[in-house]
């Protein structure tokens, strides 16, 4: 596990001394053998919103990589001093130019994932959302969001999602309505 480390972030020098000297400390730590400098390449925390109009689930289609042209779930990474949900608001505006109130989601279930990134594979651990409408917002697709799709749910694209976690969580939502 611990060549995993390496692996996933590729780092070699210190940032704080710049010598050759950085150790994977631990599954997931590092720690230079120099002048003891520790990073942690910690879970990263991504919010998704599974939103649903009767039988139709919404689909954000990746315009970038990763998985770009793939479905994923509208959401995003979350940033400094926001809570989940600040996060989510956010990241609907951003994408797809919906408001959405707060209070209006629902906690599912969460789960996790690898993200590649500019030569950085991060750690996720992401936590979906709930929200029912009765009708189909506006959408105006902008940003990472190539194109909004709608499937219903017993008609689901499973070769064009994007990552094992998108896939798990329509399975989650499927396993609900039984
Ligand atoms: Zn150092």
């Amino acid at each position: 596990m611990n060549g995993a480390l390496q692996e996933l972030t590729g780092f070699r020098f210190c940032p704080r001394c710049g010598r050759a000297t950085l150790q994977v400390d631990s599954v997931k730590s590092w720690r230079c053998g120099a002048c003891g400098f520790r990073y942690f390449h910690n879970v990263a925390v991504a919010v998704a919103l599974l939103l649903r109009v009767g039988d139709d689930l919404l689909f954000a289609r990746r315009a970038h990589a990763p998985a770009a042209g793939l479905l994923d779930f509208p959401g995003g990474f979350v940033d400094p001093g926001e809570s989940l949900e600040q996060a989510l608001v956010r990241e609907l505006e951003e994408e797809l130019g919906m408001e959405i109130e707060p209070a209006a989601l629902r906690y599912a279930f969460s789960g996790c994932n690898r993200y590649p990134f500019a030569d950085v594979t991060y750690l996720t651990s992401d936590v979906f959302f709930l929200l029912e409408l009765a009708e189909r917002p506006p959408l105006e697709c902008a940003d990472d969001v190539a194109e909004a799709q709608w499937h219903p749910l017993d008609n689901i694209p499973w070769d064009q999602l994007a990552f094992p976690t998108v896939a798990h969580a329509v399975r989650r939502l499927l396993e609900d309505e039984q």
